[in-house]
C-alpha cells in the first residue's frame, strides 16, 4: 500500500461515489441529499456489475451502466416464494400485500420477506431481494479516491462511512466489531 492518492478506480482503493439507480424507468435510489457513498473497491462491497463498470474511472468521471440481474441482485427465484400457515402468525395480525417482515429460516438466519399473496389458510412470502430479477440502471460519478488503510484492507470494508452501518459496507453483518459499527 502506498500513501499516494490513487488516480483511478482499482482494487483496494476507497471510492467516493454519487449515483442514481433507476429500476423499471423509476428512480429507485439516489445519493442526492445524502453524504457520498463510500466503499472499498474490489471486495464485493457493492454489486458486481456496478463494481466492474467503475474500474479505471478518475475522480470527476461518470459512467452509466445497465446491470443485468445476474450481476445485480440475482434472478427472481420462484422457489423463494413460500407458503406459511396463517396460524403461525400472531392472532389479530393483519397481513398486507407488499408489507415487509422478518422471518427466521431453517438455517437460523433472519431473512427479510415481503408478503406476496394472502390466501384463506396461508400467506405466501417472497424471500427474494426486492430487486431480484430487475435490470438496474446506474448513473455513477466518482467524487474522490483515497488509499485504504491496512486495517480496512484486512477487513475488506471501509471504516469511515458517513452513512453508518448497513448502507453497503456490511460492517455489522460481518461482525468485525472494530469500531466501524
Ligand atoms: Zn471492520
Amino acid at each position: 500500500m502506498s500513501d499516494l492518492k490513487p488516480t483511478r478506480v482499482e482494487n483496494d482503493v476507497v471510492v467516493s461515489l454519487a449515483y442514481t439507480l433507476t429500476v423499471d424507468g423509476q428512480l429507485y435510489d439516489s445519493s442526492d441529499g445524502h453524504a457520498p457513498f463510500n466503499y472499498l473497491h474490489g471486495h464485493r462491497n457493492i454489486i458486481p456489475g456496478l463494481e466492474k463498470a467503475l474500474v479505471g474511472l478518475a475522480a470527476g468521471e461518470s459512467r452509466e451502466v445497465l446491470v443485468s440481474p445476474s450481476e445485480g441482485y440475482g434472478e427472481f427465484d420462484p422457489e423463494s416464494l413460500i407458503d406459511m400457515d396463517r396460524e403461525l402468525f400472531p392472532e389479530g395480525y393483519e397481513p398486507q400485500v407488499g408489507a415487509f417482515l422478518h422471518v427466521r429460516g431453517d438455517d437460523g438466519q433472519v431473512h427479510t420477506a415481503c408478503i406476496h399473496e394472502i390466501h384463506d389458510k396461508t400467506i405466501t412470502l417472497d424471500l427474494n431481494h426486492p430487486l431480484a430479477g430487475k435490470e438496474l440502471l446506474f448513473k455513477a460519478t466518482v467524487l474522490d479516491l483515497r488509499a485504504a488503510s491496512a486495517e480496512e484492507l484486512q477487513h475488506g470494508h471501509i471504516h469511515q462511512s458517513n452513512e453508518g452501518c448497513g448502507s453497503g459496507g456490511d460492517c455489522c453483518s460481518e461482525g468485525c466489531g472494530s469500531g466501524c459499527c
